[in-house]
């Protein structure tokens, strides 16, 4: 069993004009078209047999909308997390709806949703993702499309994880993107999952390689953070590292779908 942790889509109507924006605004490229079945093309190319998929709500008015589509287009491969913002003013029954809609997660972006993970007022966001006991996946370390502000550091993400202990807390790009020294010094070696996302493309195998291995083995996730890689390519880089059988297999799915049968 494969489990992605990690992917985007957009709905059929927005990804045309969508994919060629964000490949400019990150000087990359996509590896699908963006939509629904672009992904599930790959996944049959990739072996991939369920998908995560991260919605991000850039303003709190896209709360309803991503809510209504994500439900949609949930079956048996893609299991959509929803996604609120910091600044809606009904943020917390937010996410009691969310719970309700039977989603497993939520996922936040410091950079596109404009907060820093430290900022007193996430705190009670936090608590109730907690209660619900939904998964929390945050973009962790730099983006590419935006300055380099420290909004999501390795320091600030064990703050977080130190007041939440029950948070089922996702950092993901290994960490902390372009981080990779701090999450080694800091990170490692605590209990909060890590994806893999995105981050194989910029680390030699050995650097990649010790960041896994010095991390609790049932805390790492296969993600590809596609259309930004192409499924397979991730799969392929995984596969160069050389990690025991066992591992390997607990960071392709089975981490992946305890976590996600964990209510
Ligand atoms: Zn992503």
């Amino acid at each position: 069993m494969i489990i992605d942790f990690h992917t985007h889509i957009f709905p059929d109507k927005v990804a045309a004009e969508a994919i060629p924006k964000l490949e400019k605004a990150g000087g990359i490229t996509a590896h699908t078209n963006g939509t629904r079945q672009g992904l599930l093309d790959s996944m049959t190319r990739a072996g991939v047999d369920k998908s995560v998929v991260c919605t991000i709500a850039t303003r709190p008015e896209q709360f309803e909308p991503i809510l209504n589509w994500a439900a949609k287009f949930a079956d048996e491969r893609l299991i959509p997390f929803a996604s609120v913002h910091p600044a809606a003013p009904d943020c917390l029954d937010q996410i009691d709806r969310i719970k309700k809609a039977g989603f497993k997660g939520i996922k936040m972006h410091p950079y596109y949703q404009d907060f820093y993970l430290d900022e007193p007022r996430l705190i009670p966001i936090y608590e109730r993702i907690s209660a619900h006991g939904l998964i929390l996946l945050l973009h962790t370390g730099f983006d590419l499309a935006f300055p380099q502000t420290r909004r999501a550091d390795p320091a600030r993400i064990v703050q977080v994880a130190e007041r939440f202990p029950e948070l089922k807390l996702v950092a993901s790009h290994l960490g902390a993107w372009r981080l990779w020294d701090e999450v080694r010094d800091i990170l490692c070696g605590r209990e909060i999952y890590m994806d893999i996302s995105f981050a194989l493309d910029f680390l030699s195998p050995a650097e990649a390689g010790n960041i896994i291995t010095s991390h609790p083995a049932d805390f790492l996730l296969f993600g590809s953070d596609s259309p930004w890689t192409d499924q397979r390519a991730t799969i392929d880089l995984l596969n160069r590292l050389g990690l025991e059988t066992e591992l390997q297999d607990k960071i392709l799915g089975g981490n992946a779908s305890r976590l996600l049968n964990d209510d």
